[in-house]
């Protein structure tokens, strides 16, 4: 028999949200309005040669990255996804037994990428719905050497403010990396969700990382990337997998950079759709988060998967979190009012 390590025996696979065919899919936070119009032509021109490696370094989508946040090159690292980003952070800085310090429940990418890497995860519980930053700050020990902020946080939707994300910043020892997880970044109100890189991004021990594959559209493709000080994204770039994020992946999200008024129009809708699923959830008696993010939390407990079995019957996979609560993708208006009528009829059940 194979000895396989025991660390990885006890974890659980990620669990990611259902294709089921012929139904709506509101399970895994992607954007309902496809590609970007500039993105498929981009990629059709690109096709040709990809029986070539691509630019190891992707130069050409860390220059487009550095000039749309206004930074260096020198502090951009890019991968197959900010899953890999993330993961690349903790290979960066993780000893074996060194540990992860997370909000729970977050990303459930998060203690598969940490257990992955040789670390033990340390898991905070939320305050309600929301990261409880005093609670993370006092679990960091000198045996600490990331910590994960999901904000807004994946699966809840709530964020946490700026006073808060740098009071917390405080406290962390500087020689612990601080990993701001941005991936709903354009869903969020920039009046209550503090940019992260605006914020905190002058000190060296802060990570902001970022995703193509919502608000973007490129979740088929795979590239996601981190802003952090040069020092720690040159270690970053060392522990990606060599070739990982395709060449057209990298000329897709050039594209799509390019596309930020699309982008930000098609956030827009999504952002007034979430607000009308809020209110007619509301309107039934369900309890909402307010969301800063392209989805919606619905905290069921241990009605969660009947609950989602139900939406499944009528036609609407959703993304249950078995025992705790259910977690809903904003789609299109009429995905979202399949999806509230199903809310309805569920609530008439025996
Ligand atoms: C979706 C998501 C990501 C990014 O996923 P990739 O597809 O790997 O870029 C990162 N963090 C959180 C919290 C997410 O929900």
């Amino acid at each position: 028999m194979v000895r396989i390590r025991s660390s990885l025996a006890a974890l659980p696979a990620y669990v990611p949200g259902r294709k089921v065919p012929g139904t709506t899919v509101l399970a895994s936070n992607e954007s309902p309005y496809g590609l970007l119009p500039g993105v498929a032509a981009r990629l059709a021109a690109s096709a040709g040669g990809v029986s070539r490696y691509p630019d190891m370094s992707a130069t050409g989508l860390v220059n487009a990255l550095a000039e749309h946040h206004g930074v260096d090159p020198a502090r951009i690292a890019v991968g197959a996804g900010s899953s890999e980003v993330c993961g690349q952070l903790l290979h960066a800085v993780v000893d074996p037994g060194d540990e992860v310090v997370f909000g729970w429940r977050s990303f459930e990418a998060y203690p598969i990428l940490t257990t992955v890497a040789g670390g033990t995860a340390v898991r905070v519980p939320l305050q309600g719905r929301t990261l409880d930053l005093d609670a993370m700050a006092a679990a960091v020990t000198d045996r600490t050497r990331l910590v994960f902020v999901c904000n807004p946080n994946n699966p809840t939707s709530t964020a946490v403010g700026a006073e808060d994300l740098r009071r917390f910043a405080d406290r962390v020892p500087d020689d612990v990396l601080i990993v701001v997880d941005e991936a709903y970044r354009e869903y969020a109100d920039p009046a209550l969700v503090p940019d992260g890189l605006r914020l905190l991004g002058d000190r060296p021990n802060v990570v902001v990382t970022r995703t193509f594959s919502k608000a973007y559209g490129l979740a088929g493709l795979r590239v996601g990337y981190c802003v952090a000080a040069p020092a720690v994204a040159a270690q970053v770039r060392k522990t990606q997998v060599p070739f990982s994020v395709t060449a057209l992946a990298q000329e897709a999200a050039v594209a799509a950079l390019g596309e930020g008024r699309e982008v930000a129009r098609r956030a827009a809708l999504t952002v007034a759709e979430r607000g009308r699923m809020r209110t007619g959830l509301r309107a039934l008696g369900y309890e909402v988060p307010a969301s800063q993010a392209n989805f919606v939390w619905l905290p069921l407990a241990g009605a969660s998967a009947d609950f989602a079995g139900h939406c499944l019957r009528g036609g609407v996979v959703v993304r249950p979190f078995p025992g705790e609560g259910v977690r809903v993708t904003v789609g299109l208006q009429r995905e979202n009012e399949a999806f509230l009528a199903l809310a309805a009829s569920w609530q008439d059940r025996d």
